[in-house]
This record gives structure tokens, sequence and C-alpha cells, in this order.
């Protein structure tokens, strides 16, 4: 048999171009020429090409589902348990930090509570912890506690809480960030509340907060609603408090410090 013979005409290849976008498997449709090309080249199998091709699609779909949940997420900006530094932080077990991003703990509906003072890390591993998440293809949303709560608030008025309740209990892990910041009024504390009895051992929660539990009746105006609310959360938790320095400031420090050693320095030479 010739070689022209076996080659497809230009209809032929056409049409399965047009079948292959037809069936969505666009990265397949871009790919199947100069793939096939390339079989006959190495003289691969029809099974070992079409292997390729497959192999092929299926990344880029992943690919593309993992960008969709990312963007879904709404994360504020993108950090990554990787470029976390844990030497910085030495309060933080890495070795833990590195078990829940297995995501066993969504698995198991699990939550977890991030405590500590501004620039500890809290909202970064939050967000990494979130977007290993999103590679694995669970619902993730991210959401400052305020924001959350007038969401609520605004769904409770325009009497949309019920659908809004019902999507929110839906993500596998909802991220809440920066509880503790202004207090909260009444409403906002029950429909907190409201929500956490709905998610409870269905759904994850990561919780970060720069107050200690016991002042949480402060930010909730209520020590009874702030204790049933612990009582949800904390029931299947992990609790990770950091203490230590802010990150924010680190670099400002040692541009500090330096600064004083050189003008210790200059100081040093003039004497001299
Ligand atoms: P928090 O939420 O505790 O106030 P952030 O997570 O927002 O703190 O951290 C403040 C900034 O410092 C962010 O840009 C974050 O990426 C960075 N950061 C904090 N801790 C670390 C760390 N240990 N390693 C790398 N970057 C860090
Ligand atoms: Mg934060």
């Amino acid at each position: 048999m010739t070689r022209t013979t076996m080659s497809p005409s230009l209809s032929e290849l056409e049409a399965l171009r047009q079948n292959l976008l037809f069936l969505r498997l666009r990265r397949m449709a871009e790919l199947y020429e100069a793939e096939a090309k390339r079989a006959v080249k190495i003289k691969s199998s029809y099974t070992a090409y079409l292997n390729r091709l497959v192999e092929e699609e299926v990344l880029a779909k992943t690919e593309r589902s993992v960008n969709t949940r990312v963007n879904k997420a709404r994360f504020p900006g993108l950090k990554t348990i990787e470029s976390f530094d844990f030497s910085f932080q030495p309060s933080v077990s890495e070795v833990l930090i590195k078990e829940l991003a297995t995501l066993a703990f969504v698995q198991a509906a699990e939550n977890i509570v991030l405590l500590g003072p501004p620039g500890v890390g809290k909202t970064h591993l939050a967000i990494g912890l979130g977007f290993k998440a999103c590679a694995a293809r669970k619902k993730v949303l991210f959401a400052s506690a305020l924001s959350l709560m007038d969401e609520l608030l605004a769904a409770l008025v325009s009497r949309s809480l019920g659908t809004r309740l019902e999507i929110l209990s839906r993500l596998d892990l909802l991220i809440i960030d920066e509880l503790g910041y202004l207090p909260m009024d009444t409403q906002r504390a029950n429909l907190f509340f409201q929500h956490l009895c709905q998610r409870y051992e269905k759904g994850s929660i990561i919780l970060t907060s720069n107050k200690t539990f016991n002042q949480w009746g402060e930010i909730f105006g209520d020590d009874v609603i702030a204790s049933a609310i612990l009582d949800r959360l904390l029931h299947h938790c992990h609790i990770i408090p950091i203490q230590g320095e802010s990150y924010r400031i680190k670099d400002k420090k040692t541009k500090a410090i330096d600064k004083g050693q050189k003008q210790e320095h200059n100081g040093i030479s003039k004497k001299t």
C-alpha cells in the first residue's frame, strides 16, 4: 500500500475536525493532524496515537476545570503552601499544614481555624489550602467575614436567603477571612449561626481571626450566640494558633537593621 492511499483526504480531515469540535474535544481537534504525522514518523501504533490524543484532552480539560474553580473561589490573590516560608513562622507546624494539604479534612467535612495577630500568614495559608482544594476539583469560596455577612443580610432583605444558604451549603470548602476585625450586629451574628448549622458536619470551613476564642462574645455582641457558634465550629476542627512577627514588616525591619548597621559602620569609620 502506498503512502498516498493511506493519507486521509482533505474532506476527511475537515470532517474529523468538525466532529471533534462538535464533541467539544478542542485539544484533540488542535492536535490530531500534527500527532498523526508524528505517529507515522515514529511508527507508533493506532492505540498509542489515540491514547496520546485522549491524554492531551484530559489534561486540557482538567486544567480548564481547575482554572474555573480558582476563578469561582474569588481568592484575593494567589498564595500557595509551597511559597509559605515555614522557617520564618516556626509556630506553624509544617507537618500539620502538609497533612491538611492532602485535603483529608475536606473529605471529612472538618474545619480549620487559624488564629493570630496581623501579618503572620493566616490568609496566606487559608488561600494555599483553598487552592489545593480547587486543584482537586473541589468547590471553594473565599469571602471576608464582613462581606459574607453583608451578602447574607442582603439575601434576607430580598427574601432570597434560603437560596443563598443553599448555594453556600453546596460548597466543599468555605473560607471566611478576618472574623473579628469589626464587631457584628445581632442580625448578622444570627445569620452566621444559621449558615454554620446548615454546614455542620456537611462541609468544611477555614476561618481566620485575630481574636482569641474568649473574645468572640465581643465579635458577635452576645456570649450565648458566640458559644453556640464555637460549639458547632470547633466540634471537628484543627485549631492553628500562630504567634510571631508580621511577615509584612519583615523586609522593613531587615532594611532598618541594615540601615542602622550602615550608620553605625559610618560612625565607626568617621571616628578612626
Ligand atoms: P494575616 O492574614 O495573618 O494578616 P497574611 O497571610 O495576609 O497575614 O500575610 C501577609 C503577607 O505576608 C502576605 O503577602 C503573605 O503572603 C506574606 N506572608 C506571611 N507569612 C508568610 C510566610 N511565612 N512565608 C511567606 N509569605 C508570608
Ligand atoms: Mg489576613
